[in-house]
């Protein structure tokens, strides 16, 4: 069947085999005082079913708050889910001997990695911190992507930080996660100036109009898809993206096509 728009198709069929989503923000795992139904790897893929999600890029949050687990909880979810699992390398400052190990050992993981994932505003230090340098001379030498936390007013990871970091490693394709909630117009002039910085949606969908002036100011094809699933629905963010102002080739890019063009040296 074929339908007049995206918003259409989507609400008549769920999923769309021209449109496939690809959710380049994603965590695992169970995480204090909050009950998620099904965070496991099986679960998650569930949920990537049930709404047309074709990859999810993610960090387990294992990796992210518990050193002891480290990435191997990404190798190992990845490595199970092949076909629709990609992992970031996740980077926690408060352990410069695990960062040593896990960048040493990146490149024994083609199959996992597509990037590494910085959440400053949590391990308490900045993007710029000399703690992080190894993760981000990787990513610089290899191109590879990094999703960083960003939020405004943020000592860690706000504009004047991400400014700085988008500055020093110019070949990193740099995601800011969150898109510097709440600062949006600095967020813009960000991804104006710096062309390795990219907009990434999570939680930016939460107030109306700010896609609509993301797009309007920069264009589509910097801005990547993301739901923190667990933590979000998938439903709940296509959704706003279908419903927001923009044009069908605007979704088009931000639900795949931007994707797929920053992951297209990798073997999907
Ligand atoms: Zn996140």
């Amino acid at each position: 069947m074929s339908y007049a728009t995206l918003k259409e198709a989507f609400y008549a069929e769920g999923a769309v085999t021209d449109c496939p989503v690809y959710d380049l923000h994603g965590h695992m795992g169970a995480y204090y005082g909050i009950s998620f139904p099904r965070p496991d790897a099986a679960g998650m893929v569930h949920a990537m079913d049930r709404a047309g999600v074709k990859l999810l890029v993610f960090c387990h949050h294992g990796t992210l708050m518990t050193p002891d687990v480290g990435n191997a909880a990404n190798i190992e979810a990845v490595r199970r889910y092949p076909k629709r699992l990609r992992a970031y390398c996740g980077i926690n400052p408060n352990y410069p001997d695990v960062i040593a190990r896990d960048i040493a050992e990146y490149d024994q993981y083609p199959d996992v990695y597509v990037g590494v994932k910085m959440l400053a505003d949590y391990h308490g230090y900045a993007l710029t911190d000399a703690r992080y340098a190894p993760a981000w001379e990787l990513a610089d030498r290899n191109e590879l992507l990094v999703l960083i936390h960003t939020w405004g007013g943020s000592l860690y990871d706000g504009p004047a930080i991400v400014r700085q970091a988008a500055e020093r490693y110019p070949h990193a394709r740099i995601l800011m996660g969150h898109s510097c909630h709440g600062e949006w117009d600095k967020a813009i002039a960000l991804v104006k100036e710096f062309p390795n910085l990219y907009f990434e949606l999570c939680a930016v969908l939460d107030e109306r109009g700010v896609l609509e002036r993301f797009v309007g100011e920069t264009g589509s094809e910097r801005i990547l898809f993301g739901t923190d699933l667990p933590w979000f629905n998938h439903h709940y963010y296509i959704g706003s993206v279908l419903g927001a102002q923009i044009s069908d080739e605007d979704r088009h890019n931000i639900l795949h096509r931007n994707a797929e063009r920053l992951l297209a040296k990798y073997e999907l």
